[in-house]
C-alpha cells in the first residue's frame, strides 16, 4: 500500500480521482506542481527537471513543477502534444494544519485552450462533437476563442465519406463522443484521417443529451429552438448540448460569449470533398503539408486575425447564389478602383487586435484589464472603419457599416471612463481603475497617499531630528516599516523609538506614529485593491452585456478585410472580376494558375484560353507528355471557379463562368485515405464518388486517373469513366480530363458531339523535349514518356534499351475502337472489359466494406485478365 500521509498528499490524490483524463497542475505557492505519473509525463513532454519529495518514511514521489508565470507556454505544449491539463488553484491561506483550500478552476483541452501561445492567430481552433444515428450524422463545432457555434445533420450513404470531408473543412483538434460511440472501432479509425484531432470519450454526454432541448434552451436564452434551425428532439440538438455542457466545464464558466447557434446546411454552398479540398491545395500543399503554395497562401491579403479566419470559412464555403457573389464582387471592384480609399481603410485594419479572442478571454473570467484596454483601443478603430463606410451605398458595404453599431460607443466609454490607461496585468494589485469612478476609492486612495507622502519624507526628517545621517527608513514583509540604526549612533535615539529588532551593526525601530501610518497604508490598499477587483467585474459584466454587438462588429471587420485583402490582390496580380453567366458555359481567356505563376520567379507563366460547356464541349481529353502542363491547366480552371464563387477576381485576361454547384478533383496520385485500402482501391472509391453524385452544373477534374493500376487495367478504366461521364444527356458535368494514355483521343471519334480532345503543346526537337505550356486543339501523338525520362537524366543506357522496348509494345498496340463494331476478338475484348468496369462502377461501393470492395474489383480483374488479349498482353500487367 503506497503511502501518502501527509494532508497535501491526501488533498492532492481526492483531487485526482476526479480528474483522471487530465494531467493535474497542483498550485503550491509560486508554483505548479505535478506528481505522480503526471511528473514523469510533464517532464518528458516539456523538457523539465523530474525531481521528487519524501514518502511516507523511505519512498520518494516523484514530482515536476513549472512557475506559475510562465504557464501558458507549458500548457500550450502539453496540449499541442494532446493531453488535458486541469489547473487547481489555492483557494484560501493556510489554516492551522497549514493546509489550503485548492479547487480545479478549468481544464485546458486541445479544443478549449484560449492561451495565446497555443492558438495561432489567423486559424480557428475547432472542438467538434459527433452523434450517429441511422443514416444520419449529426455535427456541433464550436471555437471557443472566437464565439463560433454551429450544429448541422448530415445524411449520408458513406459514413467513412461524409465525415473525411467535414475533417478536411474543419481541421478540428478535439473531438467528442458519447462513451458508447467511444467504442466504435471503425469511427475511431475514420477520425484519424485528420491528423491534429484529439478524439475523447465524454462521461456526461447521456446526462446532457438526455434533456438536450432544454439545456440549450436555457444556455441560449431562447423560448424554443426553431430561430437556430433545429428541430425538437434532434440528433443535432444532442450533440449541441453535449458540446455546450463540455465547453461549460473545461471553463468553469458560463460562456457568455456563446450566443448563436450557426445552422450551417452544405447545400447552400458549393460543395467540396475532402479529396478535392487536398488535391486543389486549397490550404496546404500535398508534398510537405505546408502553408506555402497554397491556395490560401496567395489570396490571403488579409491584415486582422477576424479577416484570415473569415477567408479560410469562405474557401470551404464558397457561394452558389449568383446575387451574393455579385454583392462581393462588386465590393473587391469598388476598393480596386479607389486606391486611396482602400488604402486608408488597409491602414486601419492593421492596427486592429484579435477582439474575437480578447472578448472570449474575457468572458470565460481569463481577462484582465488590460484585454479590455485593448478592447477599447480596437473597437474606437472600428468607429472610425465605419466613418469611412459611410459614403458609399453599396449593398455589402452598407450592412457591414450596419454591423459596426454606433452604440459600440458606449462599450468604449464604460471602458475609458472607469478602466485605467495602462493597468498591471494582475487583477488583486489595484491600479485598475480610475480617478473618479467611485468616492469611496478616491477617498481611500487619498488617505494612502497621504501617509505615504509622510512615510517618504520621514528619512529626512528624523534625519535632521536625531542628527543621525545614516538613519534609514525602510519596509519588509514581516516587520512592516521601521527605522534602522547602526550601532554607533545608537545613543542619539530620542525617546519615542520602540526597538523591534537587533542586527549584528545595528538596531530597527519603530514609532508609534509611523505605526499609525502603516496601519492606513497597508489596510487601505487591501481594501483598495479587493474594491477595485470588484469595479474591474462590475465592468465587465456590462461589457459582456454587450457581447452581440462586439461579436457582430468583428465579424463586419472580418469581412471588410476580406473584401479589401481581395481588391489588393486583383491589383498586385493583375487579377480581373469574373463574370457570371447562365448559360453552362465556362469560358477564360487567358487564364493562369494563381499559385504556379507567383512560384514561376521569372514571370514565364504561359496563359491559356479554356472553353467548356454541357454539349460539344463537356469533356476535354487533355493529352500530353508528362510535366507538360496538364494539371496545372485543369487545376487553374477549378481554382479560378472557386475564386470567383467565394467573391474574388480571378487570374485570367477575361473569365466568363457558370456558377457550379459542386467540383470534384481526382488524381491518380492522390494521398490515401485510410491505411488498409490500397491506393488504386481508393481511387475506384474515389471515382465512384463523383459519378453517383456529378449533376449537370458540376465541374470534374480527373488528372490521371487509372494511374495506380496496370497500363491495361488503367486505360480502359479511364476509358469507362469518361465515357460514363458523358453517358447520361441530363447528368453532363463539365469535365477536363487529363491523362497520359494517348489511346483515349480515340474516344472524341465516338463521341464528337460530348468529347474534344485537346493536348498541351510540345515541340520535338531531335530526342530532347521542349514544353511550351500552350493549350491546343487536337491530342498529343504520343506518350513521350521515354523523353522526359531523358530530361530527367536517366542513364543513356536505360534510354535507348526503353526506346526498343516501346517499339515492339507499339507494334502490338492496344486496340480500342467503337463498341458497336464487333469484328474481330481484340474489338469485343475491350468491348466486354469497358462492359466490366461499367459493372464495377455501377455497382454501390458505398455499401460494402472495404474488404467486399477489394474482393469484387479482383475478381472483375481476374474476369478480365482471363478474356483479353491472350496473346497481345505484356506479362508485366
Ligand atoms: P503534367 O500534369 O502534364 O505532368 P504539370 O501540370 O504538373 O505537368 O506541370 C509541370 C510543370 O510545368 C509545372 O510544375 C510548372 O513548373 C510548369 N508549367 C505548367 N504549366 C505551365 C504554364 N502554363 N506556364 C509555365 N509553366 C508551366
Amino acid at each position: 500500500m503506497e503511502d501518502f500521509s501527509t494532508p497535501m498528499m491526501k488533498q492532492y490524490l481526492a483531487i485526482k480521482a476526479q480528474y483522471k483524463d487530465c494531467l493535474l497542475f497542483f498550485r503550491l505557492g509560486d508554483f505548479y506542481e505535478l506528481f505522480l505519473d503526471d511528473a514523469q509525463i510533464g517532464a518528458t513532454v516539456l523538457n523539465i527537471t523530474l525531481t521528487s519529495r519524501p514518502r511516507g518514511k523511505d519512498g520518494r514521489i516523484p514530482m515536476a513543477g513549472v512557475p506559475y508565470h510562465a504557464v501558458d507556454s507549458y500548457l500550450a505544449k502539453l496540449v499541442k502534444a494532446g493531453y488535458k491539463v486541469a489547473i487547481c488553484e489555492q483557494m484560501s491561506l493556510p489554516d492551522k494544519r497549514g493546509i489550503v483550500d485548492r479547487e480545479v478552476i478549468r481544464i485546458v483541452t486541445p479544443g478549449t485552450v484560449l492561451d495565446e501561445n497555443a492558438l495561432s492567430k489567423k486559424d480557428n481552433n475547432y472542438i467538434i462533437s459527433l452523434g450517429i444515428k441511422d443514416q444520419i450524422l449529426a455535427l456541433a463545432v464550436a471555437d471557443i476563442s472566437t464565439g463560433y457555434f454551429a450544429t448541422t445533420e448530415l445524411k449520408f450513404d458513406n459514413l467513412q465519406q461524409t465525415l473525411a470531408d467535414q475533417l478536411a473543412k474543419l481541421n478540428p483538434s478535439e473531438c467528442l463522443l458519447s462513451p458508447e460511440l467511444y467504442k466504435n472501432f471503425e469511427l475511431l479509425k475514420v477520425l484519424k484521417v485528420s491528423k491534429n484531432l484529439n478524439v475523447y470519450s465524454f462521461a456526461e454526454w447521456s446526462e446532457l443529451t438526455d434533456r438536450a432541448d432544454n439545456y440549450l434552451k436555457k444556455h441560449f436564452k431562447v423560448e424554443n429552438l426553431d430561430g437556430f434551425g433545429l428541430k425538437k428532439n434532434s440528433l443535432a440538438a444532442e450533440v449541441a448540448a453535449a458540446l455546450i455542457g463540455y465547453l461549460k466545464i473545461t471553463q468553469q464558466s458560463q460562456i457568455e460569449h456563446i450566443l448563436k447557434i450557426v445552422n450551417f446546411e452544405d447545400r447552400d454552398y458549393l460543395g467540396l470533398d475532402r479529396s478535392t479540398i487536398i488535391n486543389l491545395e486549397l490550404f496546404s500543399t500535398i508534398r510537405d503539408h505546408d502553408l506555402r503554395g497554397s491556395l490560401l497562401s496567395v489570396i490571403d491579403q488579409t491584415l486582422t486575425p477576424m479577416g484570415g479566419r473569415m477567408i479560410k470559412q469562405w474557401l470551404i464555403k464558397p457561394l452558389i447564389n449568383e446575387v451574393q457573389i455579385n454583392h462581393r464582387l462588386d465590393t473587391v471592384e469598388v476598393f480596386v478602383n479607389d486606391l486611396a480609399w482602400r488604402e486608408g481603410i488597409s491602414q486601419m485594419l492593421s492596427q486592429i487586435p484579435d477582439i474575437e479572442r480578447l472578448l472570449s478571454r474575457v468572458s470565460v473570467g481569463l481577462g484582465n484589464a488590460r484585454d479590455l484596454v485593448n478592447l477599447k483601443i480596437a473597437l474606437v478603430k472600428l468607429l472610425e472603419v465605419k466613418q469611412e463606410l459611410v459614403k458609399s451605398k453599396l449593398t455589402l458595404i452598407k450592412q457591414i457599416n450596419n454591423n459596426l453599431s454606433s452604440k459600440l460607443d458606449k462599450v468604449i466609454e464604460l471602458i475609458d471612463t472607469q478602466i485605467a490607461e495602462l493597468p498591471p496585468i494582475d487583477l488583486r494589485i489595484g491600479s485598475l481603475i480610475k480617478e473618479g469612478v467611485k468616492p469611496e476609492l478616491d477617498k481611500l486612495r487619498t488617505q494612502v497617499s497621504k501617509s505615504r507622502q509622510w512615510v517618504a519624507t520621514l528619512e529626512q526628517t528624523e534625519r535632521q531630528r536625531t542628527g543621525i545621517s545614516s538613519l534609514k527608513v525602510r519596509f519588509n514583509k514581516v516587520f512592516g516599516f521601521y527605522i534602522e540604526v547602526s550601532k554607533s549612533n545608537l545613543n542619539l535615539i530620542p525617546d519615542d523609538y520602540i526597538r523591534k529588532q537587533t542586527l549584528v551593526n545595528g538596531e530597527r525601530y519603530i514609532t508609534p506614529d509611523l505605526k499609525h501610518h502603516e496601519e492606513i497604508i497597508l489596510s487601505a490598499e487591501e481594501i483598495i485593491n479587493n474594491l477595485e477587483y470588484e469595479l474591474f467585474l462590475e465592468v465587465v459584466k456590462k461589457v459582456l452585456s454587450q457581447v452581440k454587438i462586439i461579436q457582430q462588429a468583428a465579424e463586419a471587420v472580418g469581412t471588410l478585410d476580406c473584401l479589401v485583402g481581395f481588391a489588393t490582390l486583383a491589383n498586385q496580380s493583375g487579377y480581373t472580376r469574373p463574370n457570371l453567366i447562365k448559360t453552362g458555359q465556362i469560358k477564360i481567356t487567358a487564364g493562369r494558375h494563381p499559385v504556379v505563376e507567383q512560384l514561376l520567379e521569372d514571370k514565364s507563366f504561359v496563359p491559356n484560353d479554356i472553353y467548356l460547356d454541357n454539349r460539344e464541349d463537356q469533356l476535354l481529353m487533355v493529352t500530353g507528355p508528362n510535366m507538360a502542363g496538364k494539371s496545372v491547366l485543369i487545376r487553374q480552371v477549378a481554382l479560378i471557379s472557386l475564386m470567383a464563387q467565394i467573391g474574388c477576381f480571378v487570374p485570367a485576361k477575361k473569365a466568363e463562368l457558370t456558377i457550379v454547384d459542386q467540383i470534384f478533383v481526382r488524381s491518380g496520385a492522390s494521398d490515401v485515405i485510410t491505411a488498409n485500402l490500397s491506393t488504386f482501391m481508393v481511387e475506384m472509391v474515389e471515382t465512384a464518388f463523383i459519378l453517383n453524385r456529378a449533376t449537370a452544373k458540376s465541374l470534374i477534374i480527373m488528372d490521371e486517373i487509372g494511374r495506380g493500376t496496370s497500363t491495361y487495367d488503367g486505360i480502359s478504366l479511364a476509358w469507362a469513366v469518361a465515357e460514363h461521364l458523358i453517358a447520361n444527356p441530363k447528368v453532363t458535368p463539365k469535365t477536363l480530363f487529363a491523362t497520359h494514355y494517348h489511346e483515349l483521343q480515340r474516344l472524341e471519334e465516338f463521341y464528337p458531339q460530348k468529347i474534344k480532345n485537346y493536348s498541351m503543346a510540345v515541340e520535338e526537337n531531335g530526342e530532347n523535349l521542349n514544353f511550351l505550356h500552350t493549350f491546343i486543339l487536337g491530342g498529343a501523338s504520343h506518350s513521350f514518356g521515354v523523353a522526359v525520362a531523358k530530361l530527367a537524366g536517366v542513364p543513356q543506357s536505360v534510354i535507348e534499351s526503353a526506346r526498343q522496348k516501346l517499339k515492339d509494345l507499339e507494334k502490338r498496340d492496344l486496340p480500342i475502337s467503337n463498341s458497336l463494331v464487333q469484328n474481330d476478338q481484340a474489338d469485343l475484348n475491350s468491348f466486354l472489359e469497358r462492359f466490366l468496369y461499367k459493372e464495377l462502377i455501377d455497382l454501390d461501393i458505398h455499401q460494402m466494406t472495404p474488404l467486399e470492395a477489394l474482393n469484387k474489383l479482383s475478381e472483375l480483374k481476374n474476369k478480365l485478365r482471363l478474356l483479353s488479349y491472350a496473346d497481345n498482353i505484356p506479362a508485366t500487367s
